[in-house]
């Protein structure tokens, strides 16, 4: 991989602020998928693809992703940003909504990332539960946004994506199957290892 590109790609996303990965999110993510070497990843939010890209080095023998983006204009930049850092063949981008795409996939993974739409992470979760591998991991980022979900404060225009936020942290704890972490870094991130 051509790293001072991916380092282009990064700059740039922080410049036309498109929320990409933040570097001590990313770094507890290599921890987790170190113990698993996932063979494959799927991800939901593509954007310009840095995480994805960022991924791949965390990647067993013979890994692959799979990301989901639904604008069509980022696609079109991330499939021009794979190839320019040279991971093409290990990223396969998926171009639509995730709420229509994930019930057609049918593929196993080892580790999901949900980095999309807030107000839909419940149903990605059920998606997620449904193609995660047994000793997978599925992440949630964003998962306290900036604060909200855990402050009792409700009257914000975010209120959906709190209100869902909340439910899928619900979701995780009490599901028998799943051991989950909230963590405290970056903008919050779920940690659900399948056990
Ligand atoms: N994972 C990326 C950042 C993703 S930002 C990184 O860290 O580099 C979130 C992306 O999800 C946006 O590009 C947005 O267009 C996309 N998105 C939001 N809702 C979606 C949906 N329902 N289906 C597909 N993509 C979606
Ligand atoms: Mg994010």
């Amino acid at each position: 991989m051509n790293k001072n590109e991916l380092e282009k790609v990064k700059q740039k996303a922080l410049q036309n602020h498109i929320p990409i990965i933040m570097d001590e999110t990313l770094e507890v993510m290599e921890q987790y998928l170190k113990e698993i070497n996932p063979r494959r990843i799927l991800e939901i939010g593509t954007a310009v693809g840095y995480s994805a890209m960022c991924f791949t080095e965390f990647l067993g023998e013979d890994g692959k992703i799979d990301t989901i983006e639904r604008e069509a204009d980022r696609v079109k930049e991330a499939r021009e940003n794979i190839k320019k850092v040279g991971v093409a063949e290990k990223i396969n981008i998926y171009e639509g909504d995730a709420v229509e795409i994930l019930p057609t996939l049918n593929n196993k993974y080892d580790a999901v990332f949900i980095d999309a739409a807030k107000g839909k992470y419940p149903f990605f979760l059920k998606e997620a539960l449904r193609l995660i591998n047994p000793n997978g991991i599925i992440f949630a980022d964003n998962i306290l946004y900036k604060g909200y979900v855990m402050s009792d404060y409700n009257k914000h225009k975010q209120r959906t994506a709190v209100r869902n936020l909340r439910e899928y942290i619900k979701e995780v704890s009490e599901n028998p199957n799943l051991e989950t972490e909230i963590l405290e870094v970056g903008d919050g991130l779920a940690v659900s290892k399948i056990k």
